[in-house]
């Protein structure tokens, strides 16, 4: 085996299972494996908060997976591609490998890097680990990119892709000397004041975690998936979006789970169906990003740049601390602060709630949710806001306003889902704790409920918000 090196760069592709840059590192050699912090470089879309928290867990996690194979992670931070020539020269590695990102600023720094590497004259070479259909690989029979979800799918579908995920390296030739690395605590992802208690009684992170939790999900949900995932007071949906996310587990793995277990039960199938095509969702979202860079911040329809929003920050602040006086919305919005994940329903009633009963711009709601979020992921939260708000590809029509009574009565029909996040109503039984200002006052003295002080009354009427919204988009249209 020859002992040359090669660096290879992690970015979000933190496992070591189904990592082509890996594997094909280590089959040519020694590896040196890196990690390079450089918010700087990430535009307006530095991690925020709640992902740097898992950043942070995330990095620590992929070292001791890398120790266990005699290998481990090399911490730098500042520019990316000073911090790979320096460690190239420290090493005398001499080749870079990495898996790709789709950002629009990720793809035009990796190009100016990849060039510059090659000129140095190492060996640069980057590969597809974070998608089943990479963005320029799926077209219309006029060879445009899909603006519409059904037949994009439907395209990938019928792709014959490689399926089985690659295994992970057995063993790690370490290089000659180990390049300098920095102390993780010394990136300050860690919250300065301490919020995290709640993230940190969610989740595990890490690769092992990811795959124990696909597993879990396999073995308990899967199946069931299309009635369930819908329900905010069960726990009917994977929550796998972080790991898939961060990398700590590939689609393609996801995928292979969801093949064997349609193997094994085939009463399994429907639920399969449509967790993989959630799994589209996420391809679709990345082909819309990659084809339409401007989506990060311009809607895809370029009408709605006419749309006359009402950028109201006292509103905002409301809605993003759940005191909208809308329980669902609450309860939505206090669950996202507290663990840094929300049920998909509930992502997109709080969304619609935001761009149509407040008329507040959809990148202020996309904003809160970059900055809370652990699964925040440029590609998929922009589609989720501009396919509520109206104004991106495939999405849901402007005048489809959601009702956050009827969604609670359709979606947490005993109000569990509300109580547990929005306690001071906890004593409110159904329909009453859908919407406590319609409760007759007696039931809220009994329920210990004075609205106004021990929860808000609401802060917009919805039937004269969902009116003056239609009234805004007509006039756009006009
Ligand atoms: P499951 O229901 O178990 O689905 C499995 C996987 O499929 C998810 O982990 C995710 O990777 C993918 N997926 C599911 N639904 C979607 C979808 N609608 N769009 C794209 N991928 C999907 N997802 C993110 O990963 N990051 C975000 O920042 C994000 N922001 C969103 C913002 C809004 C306003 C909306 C409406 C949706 C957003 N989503 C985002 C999509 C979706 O809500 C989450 O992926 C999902 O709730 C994550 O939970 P889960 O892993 O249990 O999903």
């Amino acid at each position: 085996m020859s002992t040359s090196s090669t660096i290879v760069w992690f970015r979000q592709d933190l496992r070591l299972a189904d990592n082509p840059a890996l594997l094909r590192a280590a089959e040519s050699g020694s590896v040196v494996p890196v990690y390079v912090w450089s918010p700087e470089e990430e535009g307006d879309w530095a991690p925020g908060g709640a992902g740097k928290w898992w950043l942070h867990r995330s990095l620590e996690s992929l070292d001791g997976s890398l120790r266990e194979i005699g290998s481990r992670l090399v911490v730098r931070r500042g520019d990316s591609l000073q911090q790979l020539r320096a460690i190239a020269e420290e090493t005398g590695a001499e080749r870079v490998f990495w898996n790709r990102r789709y950002e629009p600023q990720a793809i035009e720094r990796d190009k100016q890097i990849k060039a510059s590497l090659a000129e140095d004259g190492l060996g640069v070479e980057s590969f597809n680990a974070a998608l089943l259909h990479e963005p320029w690989t799926v077209a219309t029979q006029q060879g445009q990119p899909y603006k519409v979800f059904t037949p994009y799918w439907r395209a990938c579908l019928k792709q014959d892709i490689r399926r089985e995920p690659l295994s992970k390296p057995k063993t790690l030739d370490a290089p000659g000397s180990w390049p300098k690395s920095v102390e993780l605590d010394s990136l300050a992802l860690n919250p300065k004041i301490a919020w995290d208690a709640g993230l940190a009684e969610t989740w595990d992170v890490g690769e092992a975690a990811a795959m124990k939790r696909l597993r879990a999900f396999a073995k308990r949900g899967m199946a069931d998936y299309g009635d369930e995932r819908n329900r905010m007071d069960h726990d009917g949906v994977s929550m796998l979006s972080p790991y898939l996310h961060w990398g700590e587990l590939s689609p393609r793995q996801a995928f292979a789970a969801a093949d064997k277990l349609r193997e094994k039960d085939p009463g399994a199938a429907d639920g399969v169906k449509v967790f993989l095509s959630e799994i589209g969702w996420r391809e679709f979202s990345y082909h819309l990003m990659y084809h339409f860079p401007t989506v990060v911040d311009q809607p895809l329809r370029e009408e709605f740049t006419r749309f006359e929003w009402d950028d109201d920050r006292e509103a905002l602040k409301r809605w993003q601390r759940g005191q909208t006086g809308f329980p669902v919305v609450d309860a939505a919005m206090r669950q996202l602060y507290a663990t840094g994940w929300m049920h998909n329903r509930a992502r997109m009633i709080v969304a619609s709630f935001l761009t149509k009963d407040l008329l507040i711009p959809w990148q202020r709601g996309a904003e809160w949710f970059w900055d809370t979020l652990v699964d925040a992921d440029l590609a998929s939260n922009t589609q989720g806001w501009q396919w509520t708000a109206g104004c991106g590809a495939d999405a849901s029509p402007f005048f489809r306003v959601f009702n956050p009574v009827s969604q609670s009565e359709k979606f947490d029909p005993q109000g569990d889902y509300i109580r547990r996040w929005v306690p001071e109503l906890g004593g409110l039984d159904r329909p009453h704790i859908f919407q406590p200002h319609e409760a007759p006052p007696g039931v809220l003295r009994a329920a210990g409920v004075e609205l106004g002080k021990d929860y808000p009354l609401p802060m917009v009427d919805h039937g004269e918000a969902r009116k003056r919204a239609l009234d805004v988009y007509q006039s756009m249209k006009n």
